[in-house]
């Protein structure tokens, strides 16, 4: 039985800028449906899980940033929209899901970043929680960033 959702969807004022205009209309679309584009059960048909480890999982990010090599996000399964709902034993989850983001993109294996947004100042656009798992355009031979192909992640 999925959660009830507790709050706006969306928060459209940060949408500008994210994705373009195919972003700000599935942002629009939630927001009219009052159906949460991360909740598992409404995912995009072009959006499935990449993998799902008990309470977590993975999916492609379909507005990459720039730069980024791979853009995935980390997902509760749960509709959960606090940082402090995040439990102890979720880190389990969300480390085995790095594991296998390592074995499957070869970049991760170099590294890459795991950030989250939260609370109503840092930019969130969609309210269930995520983190962004990156990559960065990668020199294969250096295992450096190429100079300048760096990624930005805006908060706020
Ligand atoms: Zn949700």
């Amino acid at each position: 039985m999925p959660k009830p959702k507790k709050g706006p969807l969306v928060d459209l004022s940060y949408a500008e800028g994210a994705g373009g205009e195919e972003y700000l209309k599935m942002l629009q679309n939630a927001e009219e449906t009052d159906e949460c584009p991360l909740c598992p059960e409404s995912l995009s048909k072009k959006n499935q899980i990449l993998h799902c480890v008990r309470k977590w999982f993975l999916i492609k990010n379909l507005y990459p940033y720039d730069n980024a090599d791979t853009h995935l996000m980390l997902i509760p399964v749960e509709h959960l929209t606090g940082i402090e709902e995040i439990l102890p034993t979720d880190w389990e989850d969300i480390e085995n899901l790095i594991g296998w983001a390592k074995g499957e993109y070869p970049t991760f294996k170099m590294g890459g970043g795991l950030v989250i947004r939260f609370g109503t100042n840092s930019g969130v656009t969609v309210r269930h929680l995520h983190f962004h798992l990156i990559t960065p355009i990668t020199n294969p031979e250096t295992g450096k960033v190429f100079k300048g192909k760096h990624v930005n992640f805006p908060i706020g």
